[in-house]
């Protein structure tokens, strides 16, 4: 039976910076990655830039050369699938991590494809597969959205988008853009104050002309064929025609997934257990990494300040 020394759960740019921590420092390790490379980014919006500049992005100090102050999606899986293809990782694409036990010291991990032993196990899985339902009646119609990838099937045609975030910003200012007549349904009293400082005044200044209606301190209540009905900031229910709703209300970590794996999540956040100096959990020889730790403050984390737990990973390991 082949014992690794690591096994890695998630290829995404945390999961491939342990994966050349492990490779640097000797240690027999392996990614199980159930999409592409970088599946996460991947699905990301096609045309969207990131909030940080290409040397935040960087893992192991590999340049990441990007024509523009921030680079965009391509850009980054071309950096990062580049990586693994050139320093040739270890990975398996396309498989499912399902199980994780552990007994005598040595885990079992149980896959769509396999069995696999490893000393070591990292969990990277992020939180980018699991949307945050808003839990109304209607959100299953096939006109609701919970990922957005480009404006043009939405040219003249009346998009409701929930949420005012990142996401929801960029899903309403580039429909708009394209010929949309866009709505935005914001739980909060203004647009999230994390919004990219670039596109903020954007989004503010659409909405003050009144080229993007926008209705704050306002709910969803159900979603219908051609219609959506909300609760105003004054408590009364309205009702607007509508083709397409664009949910943008963040994304949330596997907890099943954690909790089977035998870790503790803690408080109203979910947080997972873990050392903040070794990442290791509660679970001995069990790690996190990346922007899973969170819970659900899925904004407490990114690649700019997750990259770092590679290296305090292997340094641990290496130090039993
Ligand atoms: P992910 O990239 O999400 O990787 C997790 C991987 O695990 C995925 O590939 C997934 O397919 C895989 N996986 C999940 N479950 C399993 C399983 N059971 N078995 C096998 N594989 C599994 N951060 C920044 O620092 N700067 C930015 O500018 C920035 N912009 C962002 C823009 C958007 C639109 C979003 C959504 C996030 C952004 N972030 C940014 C945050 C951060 O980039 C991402 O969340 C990043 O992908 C986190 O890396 P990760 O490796 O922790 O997780």
């Amino acid at each position: 039976m082949e014992v690794l020394d690591i096994l890695i759960i998630g290829g995404g740019p945390i999961g491939l910076n342990c994966a050349l921590e492990a490779k640097k420092n000797n240690l027999t390790y392996l990614i199980i990655e159930k999409g592409t490379i970088v599946n996460s980014l991947y699905n990301y919006p096609l045309y969207m830039r990131f909030f940080s500049t290409a040397e935040k992005l960087e893992i192991d100090t590999i340049p990441f050369i990007s024509t523009a102050p921030k680079p965009g999606r391509q850009e980054a899986l071309e950096y990062y699938q580049g990586i693994a293809r050139q320093r040739n990782l270890n990975i398996n694409l396309y498989e499912k991590v399902e199980k994780v036990s552990k007994e005598n010291e040595i885990f079992t991990i149980t896959t769509s494809k396999g069995e696999y032993h490893a000393k070591h196990v990292v969990i990277s899985t992020g939180f980018y597969d699991i949307p945050n339902l808003m839990n109304i009646p209607g959100e299953d119609l096939p006109k609701v959205k919970h990922y957005y990838t480009e404006p043009y099937p939405y040219a003249k045609q009346k998009i409701v988008v929930v949420g005012s975030s990142n996401s929801a910003v960029d899903a309403a200012l580039e429909t708009f853009r394209k010929g949309a007549e866009v709505t935005m349904i914001v739980r909060h009293s203004e647009i999230s104050k994390s919004v990219k400082y670039w596109v903020k005044p954007d989004i503010e200044n659409r909405i003050a002309e009144g080229n993007i209606k926008a209705f704050f301190n306002s709910e969803m209540m159900e979603i219908k064929e051609k219609s959506v009905l909300f609760k105003d900031e004054k408590g009364i229910i309205r009702e607007i025609e509508n083709d397409f709703v664009l949910a943008m209300t963040g994304y949330l970590p596997d907890f099943d997934f954690l909790k089977n794996s035998g870790i503790e999540l803690q408080g109203d956040c979910l947080k997972p257990l873990y050392n903040t100096e070794t990442m290791e959990t509660n679970v001995p020889n069990l790690y996190l990494a990346g922007v899973v730790c969170g819970g659900k403050d899925t904004h407490l984390w990114f690649i700019e300040n997750s990259r770092i737990h590679a290296e305090m990973i292997v340094k641990n390991i290496l130090s039993k």
